[in-house]
């Protein structure tokens, strides 16, 4: 069988921020696993992952926390090849998509930051529409761009300043180690 035809950005490479979110089935092995698999997408390279954080869920009703963090990786994956990409790690991990938006999920993958495009079409709004009011997302960021500018919106650092982080926890390495060890079994 051919692999699908993947568009690849021949001229450049571009530095690309993705935030994982996960509260279902072991969220801190969803996170780290979906590192791994961000690190073998094809054309791509992990540059960069930040430390994971708790965080209680937005979302309607009653849910678990979530585990949070953001990746930084170089790609030749142009933007709406990568977003398949995404979405593909997201059903191989047990993501299930209905109709209401917010519901707990085994992994979530936002395309954050696609070099300094501004990307707005049907499938993809670049910078993420959401981010500058989530900290969850801010606050790794930061720990792994503490230079970084959003397009249209300023630097990350003033944008962590304009919402509250009280309610982020950050996962202690040890745990994050017994948890990638249990993953790699
Ligand atoms: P969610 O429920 O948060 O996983 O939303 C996924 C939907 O948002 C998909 O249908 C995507 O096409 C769309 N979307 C728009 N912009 C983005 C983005 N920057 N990153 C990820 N998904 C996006």
């Amino acid at each position: 069988m051919t692999a699908p035809a993947v568009r690849v950005d021949t001229t450049s490479a571009s530095i690309v921020y993705i935030a994982i979110g996960s509260n279902l089935e072991r969220p801190v092995q969803q996170v780290l696993q979906a590192r791994d698999a961000l690190a073998g997408l094809p054309e791509t390279r992990l540059l960069g992952f930040s430390p994971l954080y708790r965080n209680p869920a937005v979302g309607p009703g009653q849910q678990p926390e979530y585990v949070n963090a953001v990746a930084a990786v170089r790609t030749r994956l142009a933007p709406h090849d990568l977003l398949d990409a995404l979405q593909a790690i997201e059903a191989n991990q047990g993501r299930v998509r209905g109709p209401v938006r917010g519901l707990p999920r085994t992994l979530d993958l936002d395309l954050l930051l696609y070099g300094d495009r501004e990307i707005n079409d049907q499938r993809l709004t670049v910078p993420h529409p959401r981010m500058q009011q989530r900290a969850f997302v801010l606050k790794p960021l930061l720990d792994i761009a503490p230079d970084l500018d959003v397009p249209g919106l300023g630097s990350v650092t003033t944008l962590l300043c304009a919402v509250s982080e009280a309610s982020l926890e950050r996962i202690d390495e040890s745990e994050a180690v017994t948890a990638s060890r249990e993953h790699a079994r």
